[in-house]
């Protein structure tokens, strides 16, 4: 018999969202995506026709790159705003070709500086771009893996932010409650995985990335008692940009 989406309720349910219980057609779970990084825009304060927005890419993070790119780019779209690509380290000429696909402009970031997000080094150098924003493609899963590599191997108890300001850029994690496992399920579905995972391999997992993704797919409510509970949520606005250098210009998170 065929299940129908929880949501919508019409149509084929083709995804079962464990960690909510959901059955989800394709279009329920785009649009489940779309509202986390509406949502996510409007914490920033950032809502309104017309934005650039930075999307960085990067190898490192290939799935997340391509899909935030796609989907935020669409989302743009539809508000006279536009997704460009800002490159970050070594893209082979097969990745790039799947990046030329959801945006029109790709620019190599000049430099990496010494701020971070979510364990991301974020690039410096990016006024001549005029972005409003700079969205780095972290999931919620990165969210955890970064608190546990700062605890595992600097013995460190890390704040996680997910917003910073870099002088007069507002960076954000627009997918940073969006569980990889959502991500992966939306792009095998939607046919994107195929372009995607032609491109370099994403590197090995090592013991920390191996447990997140034990977690994500067994018992990824886990993931979301970690946004909630292992924070307060004044720890969650405040955002940890850095180790050191160039933390001076830190802002709220908007979590
Ligand atoms: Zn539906």
């Amino acid at each position: 018999m065929e299940v129908l989406c929880t949501r919508c309720s019409r149509r084929q349910a083709v995804y079962f969202r464990r960690h909510s219980g959901e059955r989800l057609c394709l279009g329920c779970l785009y649009r489940s995506i779309v509202k986390e990084i509406k949502r996510a825009f409007s914490t920033v304060g950032s809502v309104g026709p017309g934005l650039r927005v930075g999307v960085l890419v990067s190898e490192t993070l290939v799935l997340e790159s391509a899909l935030l790119l796609k989907v935020l780019g669409e989302v743009e779209e539809r508000y006279s705003g536009l997704a460009i690509a800002v490159t970050c380290g070594d893209v082979s000429e097969k990745y790039l070709a799947v990046v030329r696909r959801y945006s029109k402009d790709v620019v190599p970031c000049p430099e990496l500086g010494d701020s971070e997000i979510v364990c991301v080094r974020l690039p410096k150098g990016l006024d001549w771009l005029r972005l409003d924003l700079l969205a780095v493609p972290v999931t919620l899963d990165d969210l955890l893996e970064c608190f546990l590599r700062s605890l595992v191997y600097e013995h460190e108890v890390r704040n996680v932010g997910t917003y910073a300001e870099l002088q007069h850029l507002k960076v954000f994690a627009p997918l940073h409650r969006v569980p990889r496992v959502d991500l992966v399920a939306y792009a095998f579905l939607a046919g994107v995985l195929d372009e995607v995972s032609c491109t370099k391999v994403r590197r090995p997992p090592d013991a920390i990335g191996k447990l997140v993704t034990a977690i994500s797919i067994k018992h990824p409510e886990l993931l979301f008692r970690f946004l909630y509970g292992a924070f307060s949520r004044e720890d969650l606005r405040t955002s940890v940009l850095g180790r050191g250098m160039g933390c001076s210009q830190v802002g709220s998170s908007p979590v």
